[in-house]
This record gives structure tokens, sequence and C-alpha cells, in this order.
């Protein structure tokens, strides 16, 4: 299944016809559908009984197996979660993971006439991962087609994105998004559309939810003992920096767009589009871009199990001294 959204493009690929690459680069923002895109296309090419080019039947042995997850020809890479579900540790696709999957290529497929190989999101490959890849890249099998999908190509070798067919997938329209969101009962559609950046597909998690409201409160009005009490509170959730940071990068973002004087250009918290332009206006720009800076610096250690709670501390305090 695609999404509405994206039937236009599925036209656009269906038109190769015959002329299928041996490996495709499905790119674009995350949660906008790009892994169904990519699982649709897979069974198109899995199909044994295709009633036009790109088009599966449904029904064919392929179609039903792989509509189970149980079809032989095709393979999913995909970081797995330790088992210790820690949420602090980065996930990663390992060598041997690759090389498990690969290790059959040049084989005959089991059941049809291609194998195809879903890698998402690929730049969670590590080095070692990508270059396994790449040598089956450089000598492509005609009976096996790669679909990796990437949430941010930048982070892919460039030699694996010129051995691939890049096909960037569109955000769907503010429209389709939230009438999408409403359909699935999504509370404040609107909001939550904006703080996901535009992207639909996101997992609802209530409690999160409640957490990231309560940090807007102490953002919206900072208080020294409400910093002290949200970073304990964020601190008992075991929950990873990386997460504190996007939801705080978001909110000086929206603080240096409302800078500019117009609350139109507040992105990620339209709801607090006012509040935004009240702190602004009261704020010095180059203190405010020092702190993003600081804030942007941390990104690279969001998954490390520095002293979260301190680090919290201090980029909420530093925050509480330019509002006073
Ligand atoms: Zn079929």
């Amino acid at each position: 299944m695609i999404y509405a959204w994206h039937e236009a493009q599925w036209q656009q690929i269906a038109a190769c016809g015959d002329n299928i690459p041996n490996a495709w680069l499905i790119s674009g923002r995350r949660g906008i559908g790009k892994t169904a895109f990519a699982r649709h296309l897979s069974s198109v090419l899995l199909c044994e009984n295709p009633p036009k080019p790109f088009e599966s039947c449904g029904v064919c042995a392929s179609c039903r197996l792989n509509e189970q997850g149980l079809h032989p020809d095709f393979y999913e890479l995909t970081p797995k979660k330790d088992e210790e579900d820690n949420a602090k540790k980065l996930l990663q696709i390992k060598i041997e993971e690759v090389r498990e999957v690969i290790k059959n290529i040049h084989l005959t497929p089991l059941r049809g006439h291609r194998r195809v190989i879903l890698i998402h999101p690929a730049e969670a490959m590590n080095v070692q991962a990508a270059n396994a890849l790449l040598k089956v890249l450089e000598e492509p099998s005609e009976t096996v087609v790669f679909i990796l999908v990437s949430h941010s190509k930048d982070r892919l070798l460039p030699i694996i994105k010129s051995r691939c067919r890049h096909f960037p997938l569109n955000m769907p329209t503010k429209t389709a998004a939230v009438e999408f969101l409403q359909q699935q009962k999504v509370p404040n559609a609107f909001e939550m559309l904006a703080f996901h950046g535009g992207s639909p597909l996101f997992e609802f998690d209530a409690e999160l939810d409640d957490l990231r409201q309560q940090l807007l409160a102490v953002l919206s009005v900072p208080r020294m003992v409400a910093i002290l009490d949200f970073a304990a509170l964020f601190d008992r959730k075991k929950q990873p920096l990386s997460l504190f940071l996007e939801w705080f990068n978001k909110w000086l973002v929206d603080l240096i767009a409302a800078l500019h004087g117009d609350d139109e250009e507040v992105l990620f918290y339209p709801q607090y589009a006012k509040k935004l332009t009240e702190l602004a206006n009261k704020l010095n720009f180059s203190n405010i871009f020092a702190l993003y800076d600081q804030s942007i610096r941390l990104v690279p250690y969001g998954q490390h199990t520095l002293n979260v709670k301190l680090t919290v501390e201090c980029l909420l305090i530093d925050y509480l001294k330019l509002t006073l």
C-alpha cells in the first residue's frame, strides 16, 4: 500500500516499465511513507503474475507470501533494538547482518525471478556494513534489486549513492496530512503536524507528549525551580538527550524566526507563536544564536550516556539567563 499523497509519484516510478535498476535510493523526510512506498515496490517486483507492468496481482503465491512477510526472496535490513531495549543506544545495521543477506545473492531466486533487498534507513549502516554492500553493488546480479530508503541521504557514502537510481519522495500537502491525522484520530492534528515539520507518520505517545508540553510550559515562562523540576522529571523518564535536544532546538528555531517579528514564521510550535514573539522582543539576537549553537553541538552526543539531567539543566539555565 502506498499513501494517497504518493500516488502521482508512483505513476512516475511505474513509467520505468522494464527498465529496472539494480539499486534504488528512495529518499525524503522522515515520516512521509518512504518505507511503505518501498515495500509496495518490492511486492510489485516479486509478483509472479503482474496484470500490468508495475502492478502486483495480490493473489499469486509470491504476493501472498509477501503479504505475510514470508517471501523467501525478500530480505529486509533494518537496525535491531538490542535486548535491553536501551533507548539511549544508537541503532546500527552491522556488517554481519549485511553479509548474512548478501551471502547467497548470486544463487537463483528461490521462488520467482528475482530477489529484493530492502535496507531502511540506509544511513543506519555503519562504515563496514556500507562497504560490504558496496562490493555487491559494484558487481550487480541481474536477479537482485536493492531498495535503499534514506531519511538523510547526505549521510550515505557518495559512491553508494552513485550506484543507485535516486527517487526522492515528496512531502504531503498540509491539507492532505492534517486530513490523514484526523482520520487516525491523532489529537491536536495541526499542532502535531507542525511539530513534526509537516510529516504525518509518527507514533503518538501520550506520555512523551505530556513531557514535551511540560517543557514548553517551562520555556514559555522560564523559572529556576521549574527548570530543576523538569530536568529531574526528564531524567526519571530515562529518555535520551537527543529527544530533549530535538524539542529544545525546535523552540530555539521558532524563537529565532519570531525575532524577525513575524509570528507566521513560527514552524514547530505555532500554538506558542504569541508567546515566542513576546519573548523574542526581550532577547538579544547573538545570545540566542550562541545558545542554539551550543545546543546543536550536543546533537552528536544525543545517544551517549553522558549525564542527561545535568546537560538539560545547563541548557535550560543558560536559556533562563537570556530571558532575565
Ligand atoms: Zn502476484
